[in-house]
């Protein structure tokens, strides 16, 4: 294994799905190393530093991308979190939320928008300064790690983690603590990259996405694997969602180790920009029939799992 380049401490990890020691890797991008599970196939980070498990490198982060004015524009763009709350609203149309890692709380924002007086939401993070700028907005936020907050259990009809599981050293205590917080027949709504998706089979490690704060890469199997072991959790749905063809042709034009995360927020603005933009209509139907079709072969962006708590 090839030591860290400087002074951070690194952690050595299990399989996050099944505790099996860990393989050989078959990713290496600069200080990342993906190995994958010899015993369920899971992909995951191994070591990883001890800043991305202990959350202190999303708080320093948080200034330079979480509130970049491109990255606050496009979060809080209405059509930035539609896909999740589409699906959200299939399962949850009132009620108490908890937006695990709400960052600057544009999926909570977006539905007191949308759906005043519906829901009573919450936001929690560990990056301090995205946190400020969602309570500017109005938003009910907890600055403590999930794990560690008092939060009197059974109360919240639903649970999200949007774009969350991928980031974490333990996802499988995540889940298991939000499955205490949840009322029987609540849910819980998980986001995350695809490990099949056409992207990552197309470009491999080359995909911006393989980076150093994904410690996790799921596949439908193996997001299903982790779900299970929650034995308060019935799975209702899982589908594949969401589909940037700029991305795919960004990275196999211009391959780089660290796509930068102001060009990374840059191009989020810009293409929620065009998505919003009623000239491009007619190129947003074939978009999203694309997108659907993606979908429904598992080769789309993400996964979306959703949950109930029995
Ligand atoms: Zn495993």
């Amino acid at each position: 294994m090839t030591p860290a380049t400087d002074a951070s401490p690194v952690q050595s990890r299990r399989c996050p799905v099944c505790q099996a020691e860990p393989g050989a890797p078959v990713w290496i991008k600069g200080r990342l190393r993906v190995v994958q599970c010899p015993g369920c196939s899971m992909r995951y980070a191994n070591p990883v530093d001890a800043e991305l498990v202990n959350g202190d490198f999303y708080h320093h982060l948080a200034g330079p991308f979480y509130l970049s004015p491109d990255k606050t524009a496009g979060d809080y763009a209405t059509i930035r979190f539609a896909r999740e709350r589409c699906i959200f609203r299939r399962h949850c149309l009132s009620g108490r939320v908890l937006d695990v890692g709400c960052s600057t709380g544009g999926f909570l924002h977006s539905l007191n928008r949308l759906f005043p007086g519906d829901y009573d939401v919450l936001g929690m993070d560990v990056a301090g300064p995205a946190l400020d700028y969602a309570k500017q907005q109005g938003l009910s936020v907890i600055r403590q790690p999930f794990l560690d907050a008092s939060l009197a259990p059974s109360t919240f009809d639903a649970v999200t983690f949007w774009a969350v599981l991928e980031h974490l050293s333990d996802p499988l205590a995540f889940l298991a603590h939000a499955a205490s917080l949840i009322k029987p027949g609540g849910h819980c709504f998980v986001l995350v990259p695809n490990l099949d998706s056409l992207a990552v089979r197309f470009l491999g490690s080359r995909y911006r996405y393989i980076m150093d704060e994904h410690l996790n890469y799921f596949s439908r199997p193996t997001l299903l694997q982790l779900t299970r072991q929650i034995s308060e959790f019935a799975v209702v749905a899982i589908e594949s969602t969401h589909f940037n063809p700029l991305v795919l042709w960004q990275d196999w034009r211009s391959p780089q180790e660290r796509v930068p995360d102001a060009d990374r927020a840059k191009l989020l603005r810009k293409t929620t920009g065009w998505k919003e933009s009623p000239a491009l209509l007619p190129a947003r139907w074939a978009y999203s029939a694309v997108e659907l079709l993606l979908g429904k072969v598992n080769l789309a962006d993400n996964l979306t799992i959703v949950l109930r708590r029995r």
